[in-house]
Parts: C-alpha cells; sequence; structure tokens
C-alpha cells in the first residue's frame, strides 16, 4: 500500500524541531522510520509534516556522566550494541539488541524511536522500566525528565507531551549488586517475542533479597509482577503456581502470536528459564 500525502521537514536543530512540532498539532518526528514508515504505508496515521531529527548531533551522543549512561535518542540499535561504554557498563543492553529485529532494521532503527513508540512488543521499554531509566523529554517549555516507571501509560501511550521530543535515555549505571537478565521466545529470530522477560536480582549469601521482573509482548504495556517476585521470595520456582500467580498480576493480551493463556504459559516458562540459571 501506499502511504497518505506529507510533508517532510529537516530540522536544524533541537529547537527547530520543537517549533515545527509546536505550531502543528499533526506534525510527527521521523527518527529511523522503522516503525513509522510501515504504519504510514499500511494509512494506520495521517500526518501533516514529517519532522526529520537524524541530522541533529546531539541526539547521537552516548556518554556517561554522573552515574548514568546517557544514550542520544538517535544513537541506532547498531551504535548503541557496538559502544565501547555501553559494553562495559550495562553489557545486557549489547545482548538484548542483538535480539532487536535484523542488522539492516538495526542500522537505522533508533533508541529514542523504540522507548517513544513505545511498542509493547518490544525489548527496551521493558528494560527502561526494570532498572527506572530516566526519560529525558524536550519541549518548548525547556526539559523535564520522566522515570520510566511513570513513562508508560497504555497501548502505544506515554507521557511525552505534543510538543515534546525525546531527546535521551538515562540509565543508572551502578545497580546495587543486582545480576540483571534477559530472555525471550519467539517463532524466527528477529521476530518481535511471543513473550519476553528483564528481571534482576539481588543475592545475599544465595538468599534471593530482591526480585524485580517487567515482561514485555504479554500486554498492553511493559508489565511489572510484583506479586510473583514476593511469592518467589518466599517459595521454590513451581510452574502452575507462577502461571497462577502471574495471571493475577498481568492482564495477558493476545495478537497475532499467541492466546493470552498461551502468553502466560510462556511467560511462567522464562520465569523458570530466569530462576535456573541463578543456581
Ligand atoms: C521487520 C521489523 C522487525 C522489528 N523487530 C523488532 C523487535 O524485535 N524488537 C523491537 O524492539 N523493535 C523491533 N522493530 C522496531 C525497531 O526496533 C525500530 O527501530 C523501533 O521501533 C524505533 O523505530 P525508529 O527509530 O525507526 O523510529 P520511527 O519509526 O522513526 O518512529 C517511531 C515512532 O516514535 C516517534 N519518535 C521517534 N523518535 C522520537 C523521539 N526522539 N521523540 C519523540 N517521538 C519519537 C515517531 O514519531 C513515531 O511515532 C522491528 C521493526 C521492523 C521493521
Amino acid at each position: 500500500m501506499k502511504s497518505p500525502a506529507f510533508s517532510y521537514y529537516e530540522a536544524k536543530d533541537l529547537a527547530d524541531a520543537i517549533n515545527v512540532k509546536k505550531t502543528d498539532d499533526d506534525a510527527v518526528i521521523l527518527a529511523g522510520g522503522q516503525s513509522l514508515l510501515p504504519t504510514l504505508n499500511m494509512r494506520l496515521s495521517n500526518p501533516s509534516v514529517l519532522i526529520d531529527i537524524s541530522e541533529i548531533k546531539e541526539l547521537r551522543e552516548i556518554k556517561i556522566e554522573d552515574g548514568f549512561l546517557c544514550i542520544g535518542a538517535m544513537s541506532s540499535h547498531s551504535k548503541v550494541m557496538n559502544n565501547k561504554d555501553v559494553n562495559e557498563v550495562l553489557p545486557i543492553l549489547c545482548k538484548i539488541l542483538s535480539q532487536v529485529a535484523h542488522p539492516a532494521i538495526r542500522n537505522k532503527g533508533t533508541h529514542g524511536g523504540s522507548v517513544a513508540y513505545g511498542d509493547p512488543a518490544a525489548e527496551l521499554p521493558a528494560f527502561a522500566v526494570l532498572v527506572d531509566a530516566q526519560i529525558v523529554l524536550s519541549g518548548f517549555s525547556g526539559e523535564r525528565i520522566v522515570s520510566a516507571k511513570e513513562f508508560y501509560k497504555g497501548l502505544f501511550e506515554t507521557s511525552i507531551n505534543s510538543d515534546e521530543i525525546l531527546t535521551s535515555v538515562k540509565y543508572p549505571i551502578n545497580q546495587n549488586n543486582k545480576q540483571l537478565f534477559f530472555d525471550e521466545i519467539t517463532r524466527r529470530h528477529g521476530d518481535y517475542a511471543m513473550a519476553g522477560l528483564v528481571g534482576s536480582i539481588v543475592q545475599k549469601n544465595k538468599i534471593n533479597e530482591e526480585i524485580n521482573f517487567v515482561f514485555f509482548g504479554t500486554g498492553d504495556k511493559p508489565n511489572e509482577a510484583p506479586k510473583t517476585c514476593e511469592y518467589l521470595l518466599n517459595n521454590e520456582y513451581n510452574y502452575t503456581d507462577i502461571k497462577d500467580i502471574l495471571k493475577t498480576d498481568i492482564e495477558f493480551a493476545s495478537d497475532i502470536s499467541s492466546s493470552s493463556d498461551m502468553k502466560a504459559h510462556l511467560s511462567a516458562i522464562l520465569v523458570g528459564r530466569m530462576m535456573k540459571e541463578l543456581n
């Protein structure tokens, strides 16, 4: 299918992009285009103008600052995966990104695009919620920071205001001896996950003191599972119990890949794999 007609604007800098966005409610940010262009071709949206932010240099920076790994919105998945600092301070992010789509898509798709789009099946939003990353937004009235836990509101719904652009994502580096885990189940390598899990565990003398899980591909946004985590602090893993408790934590939603019950099943399997990896 062909996209509807739209104008194209290449932003000179961040202020320029924000100005155009502020004056036109139907203007849309174009980052890597890997999600936006397919939705245009399927006529799922009808923007007046695409504001291309790919030439804004400051959005491509990756740096370590004040205890955070700061990833500029326009850093491609490939660039993040191959960055020396990322590999040193948050290697799990490289492992996660290696499972996002395929090399051609990773060369164009951006960190900010994935976090801003908020696809519930995407890996990065779930990871941002797990480590409670800071989402940096710039708009007409200045900059503000939203915690990732507050950022995702519902299906493709975030707390970005209409004049705002996501400029960077800041991940806390010091995870207080947390072990970080990532796993997902896909039909084929590079597909969106049927269900996926990022988790963190703090142990003292081999005793689990803190467990956090965030699932993706399971509901309308990244799904935390507090009751399941609480249960596992006091009980051994047991597939049947975990599947039942997960259903009280998460409103599993079916999609083209699997039913809601299948997603609960896969999520329970993922928890089992993670607990096994730990012991
Ligand atoms: C075949 C295929 C398979 C894929 N598989 C996966 C996968 O397994 N896992 C996964 O996570 N992703 C997957 N993706 C998506 C891919 O990771 C994209 O890179 C990601 O969705 C971000 O896209 P983008 O940078 O190209 O943003 P765009 O497509 O340009 O934009 C996406 C949306 O976010 C908005 N946006 C973008 N950047 C900003 C910003 N800085 N501020 C405010 N709004 C912004 C845009 O306006 C648009 O609404 C896949 C894509 C394809 C085509």
